[in-house]
């Protein structure tokens, strides 16, 4: 025992108490110094180093570890270590339960040779050969259990006793506040750092968050797939070009370009080629302008045209310019392309003095032009179909068909082979209170935007069908021919309402003909081709109607259920003054015999035409020559006057 003084004492037993009195000095020299070292000490690992060792030098143990409770309160670590075979020890991390640490904490009380008298005989048992080599006093902070001191193996073979338990439970009180508040210092230290982490990781974020936003606004205010401004921003622009205007009293133009009949061209060609076009016409659009105007892409195949302190001169002349553009087709690697648009212009303040007013009137004139086959057209309220007699017309539409004011005329289809009567087309007809007959080409269009179309075919359907029907069982033998709209064909309820119809009225097999337009069925081809191939299995045959107004061609239509053409009536009328149209017309007859279709024409208005369309083969006529579109009841005595025959069954 190398730390007591020697006294040199005569008498053994005040030799004795000489030599317990050094051995308490030492003690509370020890227990002081380590007091002192550890206060300020809030590096948990220097402190529990520093504990260790002043532990087994107390306790005379061969190795003191401190087991220290985790952040979860699950598992526990031994944190420290000093001594034999610490090193291995040092780092483990345990069940909470488990071992002498386990026991320490279900019990609240130090473990040594002593509490084996206390345990019932079973656990006595399991610890008894090795209860007096090993101490362990908890360590308990202000408001919880910390973890422990555990000494193993008192150095010399002795076994710990009651005067080692004292000594390590005083030194456990004395430090466990020192190792508490390095506890929560380290555990602060740790909140500490992840709150670093998770500043630098809120800064990285925020500086993506602002290239984000960035690349939002763009995408807010740029179209895309052009990079020129998208309708917003347009919009937006026209909107301050507009106050600008107002304040200095100066005059601006907008302009609404839309590429002709590209649409189809998508379709035929893919949104790859039509993507690119859009893009090559953006450009040449760009090259021709101002560095103060604007273009932009309202969508589609749609341009707006912003020109600030233009009038009309100038309007018109950048219009030129634009048309100009489009001269020289468009090189792509899949082909060269013609392109031309239709261009409306609106100007402030003639045409209106707001930005809603102004884009439309622009989209109104765009339209006229279009309809009027022009390049551009300059706005003017006449052709208006937004002024609010034409938006009254279309609110009354709404309630048409509940109050009778729809009905179906007939007209009849001659066929030239047998000079007879084979059909007729069902065309609507509007009776409007006020404004009379109202053509379908106002209302279809209006009927189709809103969705009434459905329920206007549904009727028309039932109507017509429950018509052929009644002219069947007067010994009739007539077709029935119907239009049905894009919107029509995908509408998925149309194969079962007609089905429904068929069973309820029992039209003759094969009298039903269901007209399409190109342009509807190349909107879906794939869909489309669905729905007339189950209708076609029924017995229902389809025509092409307008043939020659679309942009499709012949090759396209081969692959669908189709049995006949409807040659449109532009190319009929004056077939025989305009060689052209006759050409037309020939070509077509001959193209879709050649396919096995029949050829219907339409327009047909003098006897001249008829007799000509004889001659190049054409099956069957429709027009104004044969009779007009006339109400069912007028029918029976048109057959009668006519000249030509009809299908009778025989009785
Ligand atoms: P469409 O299917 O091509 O119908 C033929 C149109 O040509 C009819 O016009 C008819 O009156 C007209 N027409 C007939 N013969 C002659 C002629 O000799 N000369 C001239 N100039 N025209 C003639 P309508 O009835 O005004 O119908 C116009 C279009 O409205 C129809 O063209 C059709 O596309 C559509 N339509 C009519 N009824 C319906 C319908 O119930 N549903 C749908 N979706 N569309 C319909
Ligand atoms: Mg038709
Ligand atoms: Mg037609």
């Amino acid at each position: 025992m190398n730390f007591v003084k020697a006294h040199g004492h005569e008498d053994p037993r005040i030799q004795a108490l000489e030599l317990q009195l050094a051995l308490r000095e030492y003690e509370i020299r020890l227990l002081k110094e380590t007091a002192d070292a550890l206060t300020g000490e809030l590096n948990l690992d220097r402190l529990l180093a520093l504990v260790t060792d002043r532990a087994r030098e107390l306790i005379q143990a061969e190795t003191v570890l401190i087991p220290i409770l985790d952040e979860s309160c699950q598992t526990y670590t031994y944190r420290a270590g000093s001594g034999k075979h610490s090193e291995e020890i040092i780092g483990e991390t345990l069940p909470l339960e488990f071992g002498i640490c386990g026991w320490v904490w279900r019990n609240h009380r130090a473990w040594w040779r002593g509490v084996l008298e206390d345990l019932a005989p079973e656990e006595r048992n399991r610890w008894e050969h090795e209860a007096g080599t090993l101490i362990m006093v908890p360590l308990f902070g202000k408001k919880h259990f910390l973890g422990g001191i555990a000494g193993m193996n008192k150095r010399g073979g002795e076994t710990f006793d009651q005067r080692d338990l004292d000594l390590l439970t005083m030194f456990g009180s004395q430090v466990s506040i020192a190792i508490e508040n390095a506890v929560t210092f380290e555990a602060l230290e740790a909140e500490k750092h992840r709150a670093e982490q998770y500043q630098e990781e809120l800064h990285s974020l925020n500086q993506e968050l602002v290239a984000v936003n960035a690349d939002l606004e763009h995408m807010a205010l740029y179209d895309s797939l052009t990079g020129l401004a998208n309708r917003y921003l347009v919009q937006d622009r026209l909107q301050q070009a507009i106050f600008h205007a107002e304040r200095e009293g100066e005059s601006l133009a907008i302009l609404v370009v839309d590429l002709d009949r590209f649409k189809d061209l998508n379709d035929t060609l893919g949104h790859n080629v039509g993507d690119q076009l859009l893009k090559e016409v953006g450009i040449r659009f760009q090259n021709k302008l101002r560095h103060a105007d604007t273009i932009g892409r309202l969508g589609g195949d749609e341009y707006a045209v912003l020109l600030p302190r233009a009038g009309v001169e100038t309007a018109t002349l950048v219009v030129e310019h634009l048309l100009q553009a489009l001269q020289f087709p468009v090189e792509l690697e899949s082909g060269s392309y013609v392109v031309s648009a239709s261009i409306g212009i609106a100007l402030y303040p003639e045409h209106g003095d707001d930005m809603q007013s102004l884009l439309r009137r622009a989209d109104v004139a765009m339209y006229v032009a279009k309809r009027a086959n022009q390049d551009w057209f300059l706005y003017d309220p006449q052709q208006d179909e937004h002024t609010p007699r034409h938006l009254a017309l279309m609110a009354d539409l709404h309630g048409a068909l509940e109050r009778g004011q729809m009905q179906l005329h007939y007209q009849p289809i001659l066929d030239l082979a047998s000079d007879r009567i084979i059909g007729v087309e069902a065309l609507m007809r509007w009776q409007h209170p006020e404004q009379g007959a109202i053509a379908p080409d106002l209302f279809i269009p209006a009927l189709e935007q809103s969705g009434l179309i459905r329920r206007f075919t549904a009727w028309l359907l039932d109507e017509a069908i429950r018509q052929c029907a009644a002219w069947q069982d007067m010994g009739l033998e007539l077709g029935m021919a119907v239009n049905l709209s894009m919107y029509n064909l995908r509408d998925s309820q149309l194969p079962a309402q007609l089905a429904m119809l068929q069973k309820r009225w029992k039209p003759p097999v094969g009298g039903l003909m269901m007209e399409v337009t190109e342009s509807a069925v190349m909107n879906d081809p794939h869909h489309v081709s669905d729905v007339l191939d189950t209708l076609t299995a029924w017995g229902i045959r389809f025509s092409i109607d307008d043939f020659g107004t679309g942009y499709s061609s012949l090759s396209h239509l081969k692959r669908l259920p189709v049995s006949e053409l409807k040659i449109d009536k532009s190319f009929v009328k004056d077939m025989t003054r305009d060689r052209d149209d006759e050409a037309i017309v020939r070509s077509t007859i001959d193209l879709a015999h050649n396919m096995g279709l029949r050829v219907v024409a339409e327009g047909v208005e003098s006897a001249e035409v008829l007799e000509r369309l004889r001659e190049l083969g054409c099956d069957a006529v429709q027009g104004y020559y044969i009779a007009r579109p006339m109400p069912a009841r007028d029918f029976l005595s048109f057959l009668e006057g006519s000249p030509w025959g009809v299908c009778r069954r025989k009785p």
